[in-house]
């Protein structure tokens, strides 16, 4: 079209022209203002607004579709009540992580779904930038939201009415078809889906319409815009609205308010950085993986993401839940601000508060707590949602140890048991071999061990896959038929939870009556395994052999008196004696599920003594029947500094540190550093983890003892989303994912590489890592130096971190050279073998227990404690011989889901798709309890009820069900959880020794749903 063709028709019609794009102007400015200013900030400009909306659809000149939305914002009649619950409203449907929101961003709606700052957000960003404008926004807010679009549309407008003022045809033409451009290509679809969304919002009605009468003016003025910018056209007298109609709706139209512009600018733009880069970063959530991975990022858009095989070509591969990150980590139920409750704890109603507020606050609370009860009363939960150098937690315990302490734990909820155990037998816990000597085994048995699931470091599976090939025979026990069995079991073994120390007592026997046990290596290395090697001071108490032989208790533990406790064959557990005793050399590998049981150290203890007695400890391709902590490397760590708080709790008991502070004690409660704790947990800073409600044990217990304020007085919760936990809180702050920050990552167990997250975003919305607040907190308390170092930002915490390490580690290589790889890959080949150096050279290296052997009878144990000295079998609390078996028959155990990494990616419902939140059940228990697959079921015990679908399947032992770990508590209006989330119904009691979580200990009955007791 040239310029003429306006000029032709003269300028009365471009004097109809420009009242249209006022008109046009004034209405996108205020439907972009109903979307991005909460109305009650200025109740007049609420009513205000809803002139205004009548004013629109007096516009005779648009379709009959004005009429309808007019006579419905008239039928609307807004009340105060109304007006008053309008923030609420507008909160819920556009800021607030609330399940029932109208997101209100283009790239939710179009595209791949619920990801913000993806392809689509680029394309927006595109355009505004190709029409020659460039957008800036003090909130970080993704340049999709539809109020912004509106915006932009409004801006267009201007400077069209601009260019008709100045008889500029060609920017006229430019901006109008600009206009048409991006209203047919962004804002038709995602107009009418957000009106869709918005109208399903019970009690947003105004918005319904408001969001009704913008689908209509954007389509309206698409078919408008297109009859003025066509080329061809025949009927040039439809280029013009009508002269009356204008004047009109002109005369009516109010401009109801311009709050936007404070904060939201369009100015022509200078330079368009357009190049897509590739931005290496890592997986920081708990997973075993430890990926390193490449993101492809644009215009601060994230587009893809892909393995980073240029560190290790072979073993580098993203899982299914690396392939979604940006749908979990961008996804558009982030929290976007901090809040404060207003509500009662855990009724979810919090109101906005500046950052400035928040950081007061938690200054002030840390102050007068502390005054009040002392630095002990304050505590830093045990999280993992960011497993990475630089933690929330971690950062928050140093801020409060320079601020006078806070109260310590100790242990973890992973490998509680099998950590605390070890040392008893080995004198230390690093009782692991690297992945790369299973090609070296001839049998390997994997006890409790799926790393198909959790990865573990990304040599085990490819290295498990590689034995398998070469011929090893793989043997998995476990209550379920894993993944890892599904994909390398010669044999699946299908044991009863708790039960494993009872199978691993007649293997043994069947061992030893065969006189297949090493009594060379027990002799020269053990103590307490036969009578004439027990430690000094203990002769005449019980030696494993004898009780194997039923001296004490006049029991053999044969393979018959473990089928009947196990649930296993009896030809099942003397083959699996034979096979382990007779193939050299064998692994077994302890993964960290039996250790989570109520008698998990004793499950430990005996898996160290079968290693033991068929001499494969120290053996390359043997094991020390231990679990996975090895050491390749140093590890990279923060300057410690030491807490003037000398109590620690085993971080299993945080609640009973709330409840029943004055009762607990060393000796009873596992108390490191003093004798009793001095007061109860007061303040709890809880960052990045979802143990405050989802992840510990006894979901109701813990929720009834939060309710209460007087016992815990302040919770600061700092999380991307509304997780079960965040809903406790007192202050909610809103995190940054792994895409908005840099951070350094190790494997689990200390595998052989450090991988490095560079930062591929801004901070979404007002977000911020940890560390950028702690150091505000720092500054109220006048501890910045001491908390910062000195160091302006984290990515120097970071280098500094990493020159330490450096020293140590020489052949790492520059940070700059480490940080643009994404990580470094040990060349050194560390082929671990534990114990090795002790088997091989024992007088020189003894072991680090106090007599220099293995004690398969542990001096520190025989006070007629906790557990016996001897790893012999010990019925658990709520296993399959504990007397509630009469009320609660059934097992129930959980696992890591592939579709989470613990809770993490639950709200990511791409994700159901990978692996269902159901309940497990053997055809036989489903026949008798005439549950039907699909059905939905009810799981239950005095702890509290679970509802989901039932699974049933012959890959779950007998007398056994489980549900897969981590999914988020969503209780229905009774207190019944919908989601399948398995600590509503574990327990809270500790294990006997180190009083670590006993989570797949737990009884429980099953009914069809809708069926009473
Ligand atoms: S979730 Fe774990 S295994 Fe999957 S990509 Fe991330 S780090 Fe790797």
């Amino acid at each position: 079209m040239s310029v003429t063709q306006y000029n032709k028709d003269g300028v009365e019609n471009l004097d109809n022209l420009k009242a249209w794009l006022e008109l046009r102007q004034f209405g996108y400015l205020f439907l972009a203002e109903c979307f991005l200013i909460e109305p009650t900030a200025s109740w007049s400009a609420f009513y205000k607004g809803h002139a205004a909306l009548a004013g629109l659809c007096d516009y005779s000149g648009m379709s009959t579709a004005y009429d309808f939305v007019r006579a419905k914002l008239d039928a609307l009649a807004i009340s105060a009540d109304e007006v008053e619950q309008s923030a609420k409203i507008f909160e819920r449907l556009y800021d607030a992580p609330c399940e029932d929101a109208a997101p209100p961003w283009e790239s939710v709606y179009v595209g791949e779904g619920d990801t913000l700052m993806n392809a689509v957000t680029l394309s927006v960003l595109q355009d505004y930038h190709t029409s020659g404008y460039h957008y800036r926004f003090d909130q970080h807010q993704p340049c999709d939201h539809i109020g912004l679009e509106l915006l932009f549309l409004s801006q267009l407008a201007q400077d069209a009415i601009a260019a008709v003022t100045e008889l500029d045809y060609s920017a006229l033409y430019h901006l109008l078809e600009r206009q048409q451009h991006f209203i047919t290509k962004h804002l038709c679809a995602f107009a009418e889906a957000f009106a869709k969304q918005t109208a399903s919002v019970e009690g947003a009605a105004w918005y319904a319409a408001v969001a009704e009468l913008m689908t209509c003016f954007v389509m309206h003025d698409k078919d408008r815009l297109d009859i003025f910018i066509d080329k061809n056209t025949d009927n040039r007298s439809h280029m013009h609205p009508d002269k009356h109609d204008v004047l009109r709706a002109e005369k009516q139209f109010v401009i109801p308010f311009d709050g936007i512009k404070r904060f939201v600018v369009y100015c022509k733009s200078e330079s368009i950085d357009s190049v897509k880069k590739t931005v290496v970063v890592a997986g920081i959530n708990n997973c075993g993986g430890a990926c390193s991975l490449n993101v492809d990022v644009q215009m601060g858009k994230v587009l893809n993401i892909s393995p980073n095989t240029s560190l290790s070509a072979a073993h580098t591969k993203a899982c299914v839940r690396g392939n979604a990150y940006r749908n979990s980590f961008l996804n558009h139920k982030r929290i976007k601000y901090p809040m404060l409750r207003v509500g009662d704890r855990g009724d979810g109603n919090y109101k906005r508060i500046t950052w400035d507020e928040a950081i007061t606050l938690i200054a002030e609370k840390m102050t007068s707590i502390k005054a009040a009860y002392g630095a002990e009363s304050r505590y830093v939960n045990y999280a993992t949602g960011v497993s990475a150098l630089m933690r929330g937690n971690a950062l928050a315990k140093r801020l409060l140890i320079l601020d006078g302490g806070c109260l310590n734990y100790h242990n973890s909820y992973s490998t509680a048991c099998i950590a605390g155990a070890t040392p008893y037998t080995f004198g230390n816990k690093l009782s692991g071999h690297s992945p790369d000597d299973y090609i070296h085994s001839e049998l390997i048995i994997l006890w409790g061990h799926n790393p198909a699931a959790t990865i573990f470091g990304h040599e085990s599976m490819v290295m498990l896959q590689a034995a398998k090939a070469k011929g090893t025979k793989i043997i998995v026990i476990d209550p379920r038929m894993t993944e890892t069995a599904v994909a390398l079991a010669d044999e699946w073994v299908p044991i009863k939870p708790t039960t494993d120390g009872a199978l691993i007592d007649a293997m043994a026997y069947t061992i030893v009556e065969a006189g297949l046990h090493d009594q060379a290596f027990l002799d020269r290395y053990c103590i307490g395994f036969d009578g004439l090697h027990m430690p000094e001071g203990s002769k005449n108490a019980e030696n494993y052999r004898d009780y194997l032989f039923g001296v004490y208790d006049g029991q053999r533990k044969t393979p018959a008196w473990a089928a009947a406790i196990t649930g296993l064959d009896e030809s099942v557990i003397h083959r699996l004696a034979m096979d382990y005793a007779k193939t050299k050399p064998a692994a077994l590998i302890q993964g960290y599920g039996p250790q989570r049981n109520a008698n998990g150290e004793q499950i430990v203890r005996g898996c160290n003594m079968l290693a033991c007695l068929t001499g494969n400890v120290g053996k390359i391709g043997g094991s020390s029947g231990g679990g996975l902590y090895l050491r390749y490397n140093l590890p990279i760590m923060m300057p410690e500094i030491e807490n003037p708080v000398k109590e620690s709790i085993p971080c299993f008991l945080w609640t009973d540190a709330i409840e029943r502070a004055a009762d607990m004690t060393s000796a009873s409660d596992g108390i490191m550093g003093a004798h009793q704790l001095k007061a109860p947990i007061k303040m709890i800073f809880n960052l990045a983890g979802n143990i405050l409600i989802n992840q510990h044990s006894d979901i109701n217990r813990t929720i009834k003892l939060l309710k209460d304020p007087s016992k815990v007085e302040f919770i600061v919760c700092s999380d991307l989303f509304m997780t079960p936990s965040t809903r406790f809180a007192d202050l909610i702050l809103p995190g940054t994912s792994m895409f908005e920050g840099e951070n350094i990552r190790a494997p689990w167990g200390g595998g052989n590489y450090l991988l490095y997250v560079n930062q591929c975003i801004e901070p979404l919305f007002e977000c911020r890592f940890e560390y950028d607040w702690l150091t505000e907190v720092a500054e109220r308390l006048n501890l910045k130096e001491a908390f910062t170092l000195g160091a302006p930002n984290m990515t120097e915490q970071l280098q500094r971190a990493y020159e330490v390490l450096r020293t140590k580690e020489s052949e790492l290589p520059t940070f700059d050279v480490f940080k643009r790889e994404g990580g470094y890959v040990y060349q050194t080949v560390k082929h671990v073998i534990a114990y090795r150096e002790q088997i091989e050279s024992f007088e020189t290296h003894p072991f680090e227990t106090p007599s220099g052997k293995i004690e398969l009878y542990s001096p520190r144990l025989d006070s007629g404690g906790d557990i016996p000295a001897i790893p012999k079998y010990t019925p658990a609390f709520e296993g399959p011989q504990d007397p509630q078996t009469e009320k609660y028959p059934y097992q129930l155990v959980g696992w890591h889901s592939k579709r989470r990494t613990h809770s993490t990616h639950d709200h990511n419902l791409w994700l159901d798709g990978v692996e269902d939140q159901q309940l497990w059940i053997h055809p036989e228990d489903a026949r008798q309890l005439m549950i039907v697959g699909g059905e939905t079921v009810e799981i239950y015990n005095d702890r509290g009820c679970v509802r989901v679908p039932a699974y049933v399947t012959e890959r779950i032992a007998r007398g056994v069900v489980g549900m897969a770990q981590g999914g988020w508590y969503r209780p229905d209006s009774k207190g019944t959880d919908l989601r399948g989330a398995m600590n509503v119904l574990t327990t809270s009691r500790p294990t006997p020794l180190v009083k670590g979580n006993p989570q797949h200990s737990n009884l429980v009955a099953v009914r069809r749903c809708g069926i009473q007791i």
